[in-house]
């Protein structure tokens, strides 16, 4: 849904009469906000959700909807033992690889880190029983999916922390239209106040530098004071959408992604403006994405989760393979931001998916974002060509189109000339079942997204020969995101910390608006809802807890 209602300065209000108070106000309607507001609402509070956009849902309305639940009652019922100690060993080992020691009473982690990464071991279950008890979000149990890093030693419980929204589809690839039907009427039900087109610009603070409410925009141009007693949760999604943030913090040239349009980084501009300091910029939940989507800013952009295909390759400009297509996609977006640095240029920034007639017809499919998709649907960034040479002219008139968003890309003059080398040695790969350039398929997660095939598939399922005959498909790829995970650092509680690391009296975040310890990884399917999950009933149990405004006033005055 377009974001209509243009940001105003953050700087924050101090003083002005309020046109209504609550207890807690939740600026984000998205799944993190409307989780806030349930737990919020059970606890007996007054709560306003502010929403931009014009419906409810966020990202979370394109999202599968898987969570991520270390040690779920699922996993105990089965007799999985998924212990604290070894759940924070898995996290510490991919979050901070570099930090990563097993002797280590934190394995490596920032204290910051280890307790944001415990809270969720701590509260994901407790926080998803709550909700699924409620009705608010009912889950079922996905035991044998695996962890994106299953095969790793650290990881001491591969498969059965994923669950997913009870009315997902089978493929479990729509589970976030569902959960945010069923949170934001579990909200209301709590009396939570829910308001659409409501932009928060900025946080109203008090005299003695406690956040005491917002200032709203609404999509007629009026701006509106609320009063919160108790606390402003922030859950405003990350800064996918601000070309200058990314372009400032973001470690690689993303062209953008696929978080809900208004999803532009509000709460880094307020956060700071009220004294936040910033952390973990540098990194954002990462996906391949197709260029032209990306470019074009379809705000239906889903991210390539899942390259289906078999007979299906990525080449660079020179008709090359580069990596193993099939990696999970927070690992496959790296390979478009290799830099050359004896050329000075990011070589693979735009890659080319090609396939043949076997995989369009066995592997095409509306979900997870693939790029072979069936008649139809929206097919505009897909090329063709009856032969190698014809879908090669066909790829360099589509890249001149976009010359001004890569920097000039163009196909090498031998792109058809080593393309004709590339496909014979990948046909060499399937027929013996083992890719020996980039080990595709030797991965559980890359069995878990190969994606329809052929009944009758190769030796290794995520690799079949290319045909010998056209015609031929391709598509453009580059690097994006579903969304940011840099923002104001807090503690688990979802308490905003400034410069000092002291707490800023008031302000609570979650979710993507503020900083994962995360780092780098996507720790599994589920990654970042199962942990914003934990994180909003921590914050809404402490925002609950906090002195009403008129107590507070009184315990100073004693
Ligand atoms: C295609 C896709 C599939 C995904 N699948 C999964 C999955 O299966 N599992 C998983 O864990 N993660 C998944 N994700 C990621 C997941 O959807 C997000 O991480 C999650 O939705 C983030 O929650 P959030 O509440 O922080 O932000 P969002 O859900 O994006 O909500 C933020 C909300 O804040 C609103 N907002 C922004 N600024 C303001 C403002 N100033 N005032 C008021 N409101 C504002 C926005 O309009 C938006 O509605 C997926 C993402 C995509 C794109």
């Amino acid at each position: 849904m377009a974001n209509t209602i243009a940001r105003k300065s953050p700087r924050p209000a101090r003083g002005g009469k309020p046109d209504e108070s609550f207890d807690i106000i939740i600026a984000g309607g998205g799944a993190t906000g409307l989780a806030a507001a349930c737990f919020a609402g059970w606890l007996g509070n007054k709560v306003l959700v502010l929403e931009k956009a014009a419906e409810v849902g966020g990202t979370a309305l394109k999202a599968a909807f898987w969570y991520w639940v270390p040690n779920n009652e699922p996993m105990k019922a089965l007799g999985i033992v998924d212990t604290r100690e070894d759940f924070l060993r898995y996290v510490a080992r991919i979050s901070r690889p570099e930090a990563y020691d097993p002797n280590h009473p934190r394995s490596g982690m920032s204290e910051w880190e280890y307790e944001a990464c415990a809270a969720v071991y701590d509260n994901a279950s407790k926080a998803t029983e709550l909700l699924h008890a409620k009705g608010a979000l009912e889950y079922r149990h996905c035991a044998g999916v695996p962890d994106y890093w299953a095969e790793l030693p650290e990881n001491k419980a591969p498969t059965g922390r994923v669950l997913v929204t009870r009315q997902a589809r089978d493929s479990m690839s729509d589970g976030g239209v569902h959960a945010v039907r069923t949170m934001a009427e579990a909200a209301r039900k709590a009396g939570a106040d829910i308001r659409t087109s409501h932009r928060v610009q900025r946080v109203i603070m008090d005299d003695n530098g406690r956040v005491a409410g917002v200032e709203v925009d609404d999509a007629e141009g009026r701006m509106r004071r609320f009063a919160a007693r108790k606390a402003v949760i922030f859950a405003t999604g990350g800064f996918t959408h601000d070309a200058d943030l990314r372009r400032n913090f973001l470690g690689a040239p993303v062209k953008g992604g696929c978080a809900a349009i208004t999803n532009e980084g509000d709460f880094v501009h307020i956060g700071t403006a009220a004294g936040a300091q910033l952390r973990n910029m540098n990194h954002a939940w990462m996906c391949p994405v197709v260029f032209e989507k990306v470019v074009n800013k379809d705000p239906d952009l889903i991210g390539t989760f899942s390259p289906s295909g078999d007979s299906m390759i990525y080449v660079d400009r020179h008709g090359n393979r580069v990596t193993n297509e099939k990696l999970a996609y927070n690992e496959a977006a790296q390979a478009f931001f290799k830099w050359d640095a004896a050329k000075s240029e990011y070589p693979n920034l735009v890659l080319f998916a090609i396939w043949d007639q076997r995989s369009q017809e066995n592997s095409a499919s509306d979900e997870y974002g693939r790029f072979i998709v069936p008649k139809g649907a929206d097919k505009r960034h897909v090329i063709k060509g009856n032969t190698w040479q014809e879908l090669a002219d066909n790829i360099g008139k589509r890249l001149k189109r976009y010359a001004s968003e890569t920097g000039g890309i163009e196909l090498a003059p031998a792109f058809v000339k080593n393309l004709k080398k590339t496909v014979p040695r990948f046909n060499g790969f399937a027929r013996a079942g083992r890719d020996a350039d980039f080990h595709r398929g030797e991965r559980p997660v890359e069995l878990l997204f190969n994606g329809p095939t052929a009944a009758k598939a190769g030796k290794n399922p995520t690799m079949f020969p290319i045909g010998g005959k056209g015609p031929y498909y391709a598509a453009l790829m580059t690097g994006g995101n579903l969304d940011t995970k840099g923002g104001p650092a807090t503690n688990p509680n979802g308490q905003v910390l400034d410069a000092l690391g002291e707490v800023i009296p008031g302000l609570y975040g979650v979710g993507n608006c503020v900083a994962s310890a995360s780092g780098r990884a996507y720790w599994a399917g589920g990654g970042t809802l199962g942990p914003f999950i934990a994180f909003a009933y921590l914050a809404a149990n402490a925002a609950s807890a906090e002195p009403g405004r008129e107590t507070s006033r009184k315990r100073d005055a004693a």
